[in-house]
């Protein structure tokens, strides 16, 4: 069994508020710890929540206060402010096992709260292949379905057979099939409908018919077309690529890619590649729409902000996609930054780039 994430550490709590179920309330509690941008940030209150049956009570007393609320995994993929108002749920639920087996597949069952990275390598030592491509991706099993993580040519919806939540507007546990969660490019119909549904738990189908997926060039590369690579090899390659391109939070502050790939028609994509021939693009959907997925780190790097610092925060130096706080950055000059390189890729380009991290 793997530990979640982030035990709550300080702190002065309230008194107990007499509503059982509830856990602990944790005062001022500080998220700088749990937001992999590195931001001095307090959440007014917090709660760690362990089981999916404190969820119930503690949604309705915040309801009873009207005041704002949400729900937080590792905080790496949140811009957060210096003050959380209202109360902050820290996903803390535990617990990974496989719950069904037979030749053809198995179904592995996951608390919110796991390490999405511990998770992967977890899968593979019960000889489990499949979600290798997503390595090291940080964060937590709960938040993986919201925007449908995806790295190295696999989307986590792929793998996923169900969802169990608490859904804020029937005050009930759900239970999701994947088909049912609209998974698409960073999107899930639990990222379209924030603060309605809190994931408790995620359940996987990993089929037992395995083969490495490598058709993204930076993985195929490393391999020769004569050896087929174990899952585990590939989880390496993975790790290894990624340690190269992107700053690890606990050394740089970040929190992955800040800009979404701009999703655009053909006809667009064609304009754009007369102007500027050496424009990085992949293939979109069905091949028959034509439509294609630009690089967005490539516009921004074209534009010239690569390794470009401003004040506390910058545009990291390997790879212009990823924001960076070089230590004492805000939510505020983060998103300074954010809108001064929107605004010129929309010049230069006529894209508009979406920011990736939700807001608070
Ligand atoms: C260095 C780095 C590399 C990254 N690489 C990738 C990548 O390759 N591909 C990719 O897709 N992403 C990537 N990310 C983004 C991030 O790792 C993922 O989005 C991850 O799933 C976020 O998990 P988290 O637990 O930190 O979520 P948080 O940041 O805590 O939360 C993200 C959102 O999910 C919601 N949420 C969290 N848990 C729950 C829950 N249990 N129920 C309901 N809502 C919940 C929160 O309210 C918030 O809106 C990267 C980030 C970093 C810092």
């Amino acid at each position: 069994m793997n530990s979640a994430p982030n035990a709550p550490s300080s702190l002065k709590t309230a008194p107990p508020t007499g509503i059982s179920g509830i856990p602990e309330m944790l005062l001022s509690f500080s998220l700088k710890a749990r937001n992999s941008f590195g931001f001095e940030v307090l959440a007014e209150h917090a709660y760690s929540i362990t089981h999916a049956d404190q969820i119930s009570p503690v949604i309705q007393s915040i309801e009873a206060t009207g005041l704002p609320w949400r729900v937080l995994g590792g905080g790496s993929n949140v811009i957060l402010p210096p003050l959380l108002p209202g109360t902050t749920l820290l996903m803390d639920i535990a617990g990974q096992a496989i719950t069904q087996q037979d030749a053809s597949g198995a179904v592995v069952s996951v608390g919110a709260g796991v390490n999405w990275h511990d998770f992967v390598i977890w899968t593979l030592d019960q000889s489990l292949p499949g979600l290798e491509n997503l390595a090291l991706i940080p964060g937590t099993v709960g938040a993986a379905p919201i925007q449908n993580i995806g790295a190295y040519g696999v989307e986590v919806g792929e793998y996923i057979q169900s969802i169990e939540a608490y859904d804020c507007h029937s005050k009930t546990m759900v239970n999701y099939p994947a088909s049912e969660c609209a998974f698409t490019y960073r999107n899930s119909i639990f990222k379209a409908n924030p603060n309605r549904y809190i994931i408790t738990h995620v359940h996987f189908y990993l089929p037992a018919v395995w083969t490495p997926r490598l058709h993204y060039v930076d993985l195929a590369t490393l391999f020769t077309s004569d050896h087929v690579p174990t899952a585990e090899e590939v989880m390496v390659a993975v790790c290894k690529i990624r340690n190269r391109k992107l700053p690890d939070p606990k050394l740089i502050g970040n929190a992955g890619s800040f800009f979404q790939n701009p999703i655009v028609e053909q006809s667009q994509y064609l304009h754009l590649l007369d102007q500027f021939p050496e424009l990085v693009s992949y293939p979109e959907g069905d091949a028959h729409e034509g439509k294609r997925k630009l690089a967005a780190g490539w516009m921004i790097d074209r534009c010239g902000f690569k390794g470009m610092r401003a004040g506390a925060v910058g545009v990291y130096q390997n790879q212009a996609l990823v924001l960076v706080n070089h230590g004492g950055g805000t939510a505020d000059s983060v998103l300074a930054l954010a809108k001064t390189i929107q605004d010129k890729v929309q010049e230069t380009f006529g894209v508009a780039l979406a920011i990736e991290p939700i807001r608070y």
